[in-house]
This record gives C-alpha cells, sequence and structure tokens, in this order.
C-alpha cells in the first residue's frame, strides 16, 4: 500500500508557521523514517542489549539504530522497558526540573501508557495515579502495559473526563495528553495523513478545550496542570492554553532547556501574563511532532471535598481489613504499607497511605484496574496472578527458574515446556531474572499460566 502525500493544507499552513525554508526542511524530515527509541523501567533492571545513545532530555530514554523484533524479546514482555517516541520523554526532564511534589496525579487520556509509565516511576511508593483512557479497547491496552511496568501504584479507570467532575480540587498534577490532528505522527502514522483536514483541527481544538475545561477544575492549590499534543498548528497549542487561562486562574511554568537539544520554547502573550510552549520538530530533533506546556494553580485555590454523595457509585470492589492486611503482608514478607481490596474473590494490594483517596475513586470512576492483582488464597495456598509475577512485589513465597532465551519465548508462546530442573508446585519464571509468568508442575506434565490472551504468535527465524 503507497503512503498517502502530505495534506495540501497541512503545507500550506507550515509556511506561515516557520517560513518557507524552514518548512521545507521539516516536509523532507516528515517523509523520513521515524526514529525508534526505547524507555528503560528503572524498578526491572537487566542486562540489556540494546544500543545506548542516550536521548539528552531524559536519563532513562534511549536510541535504537534500528527497529529489532520487540515481539521476540522476552524482556519487552518482561515490562523491562516501553517503546516510545523520544520527544514525548520531556514529561521525565519537566517532572525533576520542577521537582513536582509527588501525591495523587491523574492522566486523563492515557492509553496506551507510555506517559503513565513515566508518572508511575516518577512518583514510586510516595504517590498514586489515576491512568484514565474513554475507550474501552485502548483501556484494555492501557490496563495490560500498567501490569506489565508493574510499580503496583496505579489505579486504571475508564471515564469521559465529565465523570471526573465529582473529583475538583483532588489531585495534585492532572496530565492532558490530548486527542488531537496527529500532524507530528505524519511519518509515524500515515494514517494520520489520511485523516487530517482543517475540519478535523477544528473539531480536535473544541474536543481539546472540553477536555481541558474539565481537567483544570481537578487540580488542587499549588498543584500542576500538564497539557500536550503530537500536532504543529497553533490552534490545538497555544490558542488552547490561552483559551484556558482567560476562564482559570493558573500560572504558566517554564522549565530549563539545553539549546543543543534543539527544542523550541514557544512564548506567548495570555491574560496570565507570558505562557511556555514547548515545540519539538522533527527537522530539528531526534524525535516526532510534540508541544508540551505547563501551568500552575495557585495555592489559594485549596483542595476541595468530594462533591455529590449521590453521583457515587457502590463499588463491587470491598476493602479488606487493617488486622487482616497486616497479617497478609507478614506472610508475603511485605514492608507493612499495603492495604488489600477483594474483588470476586481475588486479592488487590496498594500503597496504604492512599486508602481514603482509593474508596473516593472506587465510588466515582469505573475502576478497571488497581494496585497489583495478587490472586486468590484458599487456605494457606496461593493461586498467583499473572499481574503479581510482572509486578515488583516480592515472590520469595515461590521457588523460581531462569529460562534461556528459546524457551523464554516457548512460555511467551504459551507451549508445553518440559521444564525437568523444576520443583512441584507454583514456580516463578525468569529471563535475565526478570519475572516473566507462571506454571504450575504436576507430576507428570507442566501447566503453563501465561494468559492466553497475551500469548504471542510470532515464531523465531530460522538459522
Ligand atoms: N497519553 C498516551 C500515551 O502517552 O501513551 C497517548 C494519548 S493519545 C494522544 C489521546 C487519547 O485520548 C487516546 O487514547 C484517545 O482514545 C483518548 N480520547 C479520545 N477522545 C477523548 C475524549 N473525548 N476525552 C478524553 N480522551 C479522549
Amino acid at each position: 500500500m503507497s503512503t498517502p502525500p502530505l495534506p495540501e493544507d497541512f503545507l500550506a499552513h507550515l509556511g506561515s508557521l516557520l517560513g518557507e525554508e524552514e518548512a521545507l526542511r521539516l516536509k523532507e524530515a516528515l517523509l523520513q523514517a521515524p526514529k525508534i527509541s526505547i524507555r528503560y523501567n528503572p524498578d526491572k533492571p537487566f542486562a540489556a542489549s540494546h544500543g545506548k545513545r542516550h536521548i539528552p532530555w531524559t536519563k532513562t530514554g534511549f536510541y535504537l539504530d534500528e527497529r529489532p523484533s520487540f515481539t521476540l524479546d522476552p524482556a519487552f514482555h518482561a515490562g523491562a522497558y516501553y517503546v516510545q517516541e523520544a520527544s514525548s520523554m520531556i514529561l521525565e526532564h519537566a517532572l525533576h526540573q520542577l521537582d513536582i511534589p509527588k501525591g495523587i496525579y491523574l492522566d486523563l487520556a492515557a492509553a496506551p501508557g507510555g506517559k503513565s509509565t513515566i508518572l508511575s516511576s516518577y512518583l514510586g511508593e510516595e504517590g498514586l495515579l489515576v491512568a484514565n483512557e474513554v475507550i474501552q479497547t485502548r483501556a484494555q491496552i492501557l490496563k495490560e502495559n500498567i501490569i506489565k511496568w508493574g510499580l503496583g501504584n496505579v489505579l486504571v479507570s475508564q471515564n469521559d473526563p465529565e465523570h471526573f467532575a465529582p473529583l475538583e480540587g483532588f489531585f495534585d498534577l492532572v496530565l492532558v495528553d490530548a486527542p488531537c490532528s496527529g500532524e507530528g505522527m505524519f511519518r509515524k502514522d500515515p494514517q494520520a495523513r489520511e485523516e487530517w483536514s482543517l475540519e478535523h483541527v477544528a473539531l480536535c481544538t473544541l474536543r481539546q478545550r472540553r477536555i481541558l475545561d474539565q481537567a483544570a477544575t481537578l487540580v488542587k492549590g499549588g498543584g500542576y496542570l500538564l497539557y500536550s499534543t503530537c500536532t504543529f498548528n497553533q490552534k490545538e497549542n497555544e490558542e488552547v492554553i490561552s483559551a484556558l487561562l482567560e476562564e482559570f486562574a493558573f500560572t504558566p511554568a517554564c522549565i530549563p532547556l539545553d539549546p543543543s537539544w534543539g527544542i523550541e520554547e514557544s512564548r506567548f502573550d495570555t491574560e496570565e501574563g507570558q505562557a511556555y510552549g514547548y515545540r519539538f520538530y522533527p527537522h530539528r530533533v531526534e524525535g516526532e511532532g510534540f508541544f508540551f506546556s505547563i501551568l500552575q494553580r495557585p495555592e489559594s485555590f485549596g483542595t476541595r471535598a468530594v462533591k455529590s454523595k449521590k453521583e457515587q457509585r457502590v463499588s463491587p470492589v470491598k476493602p479488606i481489613g487493617d488486622k487482616e492486611g497486616q497479617t497478609l503482608e507478614e506472610e508475603l514478607g511485605l514492608d507493612g504499607k499495603g492495604c488489600y481490596y477483594l474483588f470476586q474473590e481475588t486479592l488487590f494490594r496498594i500503597q496504604k497511605s492512599f486508602s481514603k483517596e482509593v474508596e473516593t475513586l472506587l465510588r466515582t470512576l469505573n475502576v478497571r484496574y488497581l494496585g497489583v492483582e495478587l490472586g486468590k488464597k484458599q487456605g494457606k495456598e496461593w493461586i498467583p496472578s499473572h499481574e503479581w509475577a510482572l509486578s515488583t512485589l516480592p515472590k520469595s513465597h515461590f521457588p523460581s527458574l531462569e529460562l534461556s532465551k528459546e524457551e523464554a519465548l516457548d512460555f511467551l508462546r504459551k507451549k508445553d515446556i518440559p521444564l525437568e530442573q523444576a520443583p512441584l508446585g507454583w514456580v516463578l519464571l525468569t529471563y535475565q531474572n526478570l519475572p516473566l509468568g507462571w506454571v504450575k508442575k504436576l507430576d507428570k506434565r507442566v501447566n503453563n499460566y501465561y494468559p492466553k490472551e497475551w500469548r504471542i504468535r510470532m515464531e523465531s527465524p530460522k538459522d
């Protein structure tokens, strides 16, 4: 199938944005192959075999010289890294540079989860992230990526931004990585070229304003609102921020950038004074097109109580009492800082310090996943969940067995693997010490518990 050409109206607009000569350079860059980059999971170290050319605005991001088969790399399935284009990793730089206080964060348009994994790593044990996606199929992909990343500090929800209305002033940080016309993705995603039109840009602008109007109310006093798109036009970027600042009191924030990175700082006048946007152009930066802006809510806004009890739902997820939770913490060799929830007889664990907020969120949102799913306990016996295997929580209860790459791939293909050396019972399988999942060794066979819907279908190439 041939790649559709860059849209005429888009090219005409580029000239007014950048000047004719630079517009031409951008056009050429958009006709080249996209850069491949990954971001390592700092909580799942392993002996990486990928190239190591650092993305300068991150600690954990690297460019690869060519695209490997990620499907045939067990470390990818273990959540040891996330494949993400380089520009969007600026979020990591902003969090660290502004030293944004940890707490309760919301990623309002989160699927497939790239930026959520950055937020989850930044928060560690000191925060809770609500990763939300309105579209059901995309919420499922988001959930899988959060499970693979494995930090256990995320609640995944599937809600329209309007459903967050009762949570006014609840969040320390809200990220809106908005659905947009995708001009910055023209070389990575040819479909974006087909879908683009001036009408689509106008539609995206209206939708972005609607989402931001809701998102702005959710930030507590002193908290941050981050906005990003992967498009170049000002209508979906600077103009959306200006419109927001006409309605809500926020202070624009800026971050230090090294000029050698090639990121353009766009300064623009708004009712709240000068605001800043960071523009990534593929002819200047090794990454895709991107726009990023940071706003801070004045301290005087304080925190609001959760509104309107009658809108709240009865959650099917039930908290487990403190005493029982403590017993589980001791049994699992954990630090005593976890609290537990039960859903359809399955146990979930999350940091105790956020239990009050979790209960509010359970009553307000359509929650699809919470913390770490541990599994079921039947008497003294655990039936461990795959999610526990992929989490960074200890699994010292169970013996583990290190696999070769081909054995690991067969496990991920859900094939029968002999594992004569394995002890009887539940065994955690690892590759380069990265947990991959469970098998149960019986007298005469080994049951492979890799989730059916996650299994890989690709065979290894013959030598
Ligand atoms: N943050 C994601 C990441 O880093 O992987 C990418 C998010 S993508 C740019 C925008 C997301 O917004 C999509 O997943 C899309 O389904 C979702 N979306 C679409 N319409 C929406 C709406 N009306 N409100 C909120 N989100 C919406």
